[in-house]
């Protein structure tokens, strides 16, 4: 068996080698694993199934669209991204060629979490292949059936000399880790990215962090109740409210929560039904440990729950639960929830509810429902967030077109398309002088003469 030293050298040498730069090379990798994921799809679904228990449609749209569309956008977009930015010149630089070149580094190590085993694996490799990387993967261990089906697919399809996959926990992430890459792209919790910061720091490695947080949902002003409600449901309690850009709490007056809450309640029974737990729409927590750090969650509240509330623990299952009256200090309000439960706090003005936000850590995803654009406007331009979205959730980052990423807190880098690509690559300044206007440098030799500065 390879070691982790040895995988790293081995890619290293493939990236030394120079096979990853042609846009050709870039492109035949981009279309197999496009084949890698058409072929497969049943067999990515059930791994998928076996690990969240995910809905089919959830499945489709967010791991297997979702790439697709990225990986497309790519493959139409690379030779147009690969092109040098010329830049402007001055007097001095006027016959010379100044442009930006896009390069890749060498080997970068990409490290998964488990709410979306596919996509957070898939959409940054996409980015390295793009940039002409070398890339070394790590599923996350807790989705199993999916890490093992990487494992197994990333091999054929794939060149083996240039991206590799290594499976395992915490102590090979660790070992992983102790080696030198080039880039280190992590997606995870806060407390893992600390120990992510230390190991790249050891090398000076450039590292991208795809971090968590609680991503607030400000309710204010006129709004159409029924389809707020529809979609905050929809955006709260897909995959089980464990995607790290849920809606973690909602911030409202009492007024609109009173006027919200039987909304949410109807959008709930239309979505999942009267009893939830035998929804085939409805996944779960991804293991014991998971589920019982929200059970206990719910158990510390002091909030009222008004819907929801009840677990199943051989299921895995926690029924989608909206609680109400809950304070700043209360257990939900202390980390990410990650899971189905939603607290709602109540504010009495859109003062409070920016001031509420601004108070803690910036966070990945922020949303603001309201039909008054003037309100939209103000807490776009008062807050700071990773993304941004009115009147919706979690839609913004399945464009290719914008960048997803945190800020502060909530992460640092970006990804998807164009931005993954970017990530990705060394902006290298060149400027290619010839010999010609030798006479003017007689202006900057010494001996100097201050007279000169005026050019
Ligand atoms: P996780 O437990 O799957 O861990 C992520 C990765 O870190 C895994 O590959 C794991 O093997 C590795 N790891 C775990 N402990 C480690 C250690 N001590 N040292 C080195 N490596 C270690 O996932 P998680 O951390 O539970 O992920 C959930 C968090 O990720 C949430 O906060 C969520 O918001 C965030 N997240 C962010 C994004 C994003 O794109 N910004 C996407 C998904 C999840």
């Amino acid at each position: 068996m390879e070691s982790h030293k040895q995988v790293v050298e081995r890619l290293r040498g493939a990236f030394r080698s120079g096979v990853t730069l042609p846009i050709h090379f870039r492109l035949t990798q981009l279309e197999a694993m496009l084949s890698m994921l058409e072929d497969n799809e049943a067999q990515i679904l059930e791994a998928l199934h076996e690990d969240l228990a995910k809905p089919k449609f959830e499945a489709v749209l967010s791991e297997i669209h979702m790439v697709v569309n990225d990986l497309c956008y790519t493959i139409s977009n690379l030779h147009t991204w690969m092109q040098p930015i010329y830049v402007g010149t001055n007097l001095a630089t006027m016959l010379d060629d100044c442009f930006i070149r896009r390069e890749p580094l060498g080997v970068v190590l990409i490290i998964g979490a488990w709410n979306y085993p596919l996509q957070l694996i898939v959409l940054p490799l996409i980015g390295a292949i793009a940039a002409g990387k070398c890339a070394i993967l790590k599923p996350s261990e807790i989705s199993q059936s999916t890490e093992k089906l990487l494992a197994e697919l990333i091999p054929k399809y794939l060149s083996k000399d240039c991206y590799a996959v290594v499976c395992g926990g915490p102590e090979e992430t660790k070992s992983l880790l102790e080696n030198r890459y080039d880039h280190i792209f992590y997606t995870g919790s806060q407390s893992v990215a600390r120990c992510i910061l230390q190991a790249a720091a050891v090398h000076l490695t450039p590292v991208t962090l795809e971090l968590g947080g609680k991503c607030p949902c400000l309710l204010y002003g006129h709004l159409d109740m029924k389809a707020a409600a529809k979609r905050l449901v929809w955006a709260k309690f897909f995959n089980v409210g464990q995607s790290c850009v849920a809606p973690d709490y909602v911030l409202c007056t009492a007024e609109t929560r009173d006027l919200l809450l039987p909304f949410i309640k109807e959008a709930l029974e239309s979505f999942y039904g009267s009893e939830p737990q035998q929804s085939q729409d409805l996944g779960r927590i991804v293991t014991d440990r998971h589920w019982n750090r929200l059970v206990e969650l719910l158990k510390r509240s002091e909030g009222k729950v008004v819907i929801g509330g009840q677990s199943v623990k051989e299921e895995k299952y926690i029924a989608p639960t909206v609680v109400v009256d809950v304070q700043e200090s209360d257990a939900l309000m202390q980390e990410e929830i990650f899971g189905p439960i939603l607290p709602i706090l109540t504010i009495k003005s859109l003062d409070e509810g920016i001031n509420f936000i601004n108070e803690r850590e910036k966070p990945l995803a922020l949303y603001v429902f309201s039909d008054e654009s003037p309100i939209v406007t103000t807490v776009l331009e008062r807050t700071s967030s990773g993304g941004f979205c009115s009147n919706d959730g979690i839609v913004h980052m399945s464009l290719p077109g914008l960048p997803f990423g945190g800020v502060g807190a909530s992460g640092m880098g970006s990804y998807h398309g164009r931005w993954g690509f970017e990530t990705f690559s060394h902006k290298r300044s060149c400027m290619l002088r010839g010999w010609v206007l030798e006479r003017v440098n007689v202006l900057r030799n010494p001996p100097y003469k201050e007279s000169n500065l005026s050019w």
